[in-house]
């Protein structure tokens, strides 16, 4: 079949026609064993029939109204429900399309803060290297990776700066603590906020559990705890990216509950919606809002599908059944299923370095190596061809790292719908250790 699609690479891929929980069925027949839900979207797998009818019934009801002129039923449910009784004090959501439009509306919102509260000085953003908060400018700008920044780099804006990532695989050294290592993290940021001027800082960026980048990366303990003090000693803001590891994914329903932390303001996107629509969201508390409602009254952003109602209708009904189907309690109990299968498989395996990740978002990292940890030449692409060998055995995995500047090597990232049964948790562990062999 010739296609009209621009697609990512030089072929169109296969084609996808259906779904049932884990299951991808091909037009040419092939039953796919979906292992990251796309990239950690699919949190309840396909066609997940409470989620299919609230659509349907939704678009029936009412498609869409600006949010201009109106406000609706969905939003304002989901709203309630993500919000209404969060332990971290976020008292507003803002609904948008999407993870970069969320990251992008993030960094707005910290702006905005500032400019009404009368700190217009504060211009400057400290992310993380190895870090992804999308592909928009905005977002790209405070990503840290180096090889997907590099050609849009004259595009983009000069006021964010980055700092270490929390990556004990790669970052800890050689009879380092943890402690040790956090306090070192810590250093560095307290340095960089010297460095740019703690009074023009607005805000300190990091995804709670790194994912794509560097491959589920959980941080070491007390960071967070650590950088939430240092945001707090010079008045800036902490935004955490949960896009992908939020709504459930690490076992709690916001990864930042294991940290002891809350942010100002956070991304939601993939497991909002589950990918019933496209959908995300920043939540913040009302430190964030209160200059703006004492001021203008109103966030200076905005797109024409804010609030979507068939986006939020599918996103209420998503997160419903995660509350009413106890599939946070799931996501840890198989969570930890897959981590010791992955630990069986791999734990002894001369080319898997790494196996790490909070429940059910779990990568292995691939090195040449084990000794030294030095990753696989980027040249031979092995994440895409373990990507393809498991697509050639029937499953699906999102592949990542293995880029020129990458200090992190080839890894492979898995994240199953939370409805996914044992057997099948066992049959990815199985699938991708032959698809691993193969590759290597
Ligand atoms: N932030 C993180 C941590 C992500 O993983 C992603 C997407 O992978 C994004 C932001 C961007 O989200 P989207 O692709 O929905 O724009």
């Amino acid at each position: 079949m010739t296609s009209r699609i621009l697609h990512r690479g030089r072929t169109a891929p296969p084609v996808a026609r259906g779904g049932k929980g884990p299951w991808l069925h091909l037009a040419d027949g092939r039953e796919i064993l979906d292992a990251s839900g796309g990239a950690a979207v699919s949190c309840l797998g396909h066609g997940h029939p409470a989620v299919v009818a609230a659509v349907q019934a939704q678009v029936g009801a009412l498609e869409y109204a600006h949010t201009g002129f109106f406000t609706n039923e969905p939003a304002e449910r989901l709203a309630e429900m993500l919000v209404g009784h969060e332990p971290g004090g976020l008292s507003h959501a803002y609904f948008v399309s999407g993870g970069s439009e969320a990251m992008e509306a993030a960094l707005k919102l910290a702006r905005q803060h500032f400019l009404e509260a009368g700190q217009p000085q504060r211009t400057r953003f400290i992310a993380r290297r190895q870090s992804y908060h999308g592909n928009t400018l905005g977002a790209l700008a405070a990503g840290g990776n180096a090889a997907r920044r590099a050609p849009y780099a004259p595009l983009l804006a000069d006021s964010f700066s980055h700092v270490s990532p929390a990556f004990p695989y790669r970052g800890m050294r050689d009879g380092e603590d943890e402690a040790g290592y956090v306090a070192r993290l810590a250093e560095e940021l307290e340095a960089e906020f010297q460095r740019l001027g703690p009074q023009n800082v607005a805000a300190f960026v990091a995804e709670t559990v790194v994912g794509a980048t560097a491959g589920c990366v959980p941080p070491p303990a007390g960071y967070f705890r650590a950088v939430r003090a240092i945001c707090d000693r010079h008045g800036a803001l902490l935004i955490l990216d949960e896009v992908m590891s939020g709504m459930g994914r690490t076992g709690t329903l916001h990864a930042w509950e294991q940290e002891g932390v809350a942010p100002d303001i956070q991304a939601i996107a993939k497991g909002l919606g589950g990918g019933y629509q496209p959908i995300g969201a920043i939540l913040m508390n009302e430190r964030v809002l209160a200059p703006i409602m004492a001021g203008s009254g109103a966030f200076a952003h905005g797109h024409t599908y804010l609030s979507h109602p068939v986006a939020c209708a599918a996103a209420l009904a998503v997160q419903e059944a995660i509350a009413k189907d106890g599939l946070l309690e799931r996501v840890r109990t198989l969570g930890a299923r897959l981590e010791a299968g992955l630990t069986e498989r791999f734990g002894n395996h001369r080319h898997v370095g790494d196996i790490r990740g909070r429940g059910l978002f779990q990568a292995i990292e691939l090195v040449e190596d084990r000794a030294t940890r030095r990753p696989f030449d980027p040249a031979r692409k092995l994440n895409l061809r373990i990507k393809e060998e498991a697509l050639a055995r029937g499953l699906a995995v999102y592949p990542g790292g293995g880029t020129a500047d990458g200090v992190a090597g080839d890894h492979i990232l898995l994240a199953p719908p939370y409805t996914a049964t044992e057997a099948e948790i066992d049959l990815i562990v199985a699938r991708l250790g032959e698809a691993v062999d193969a590759a290597l």
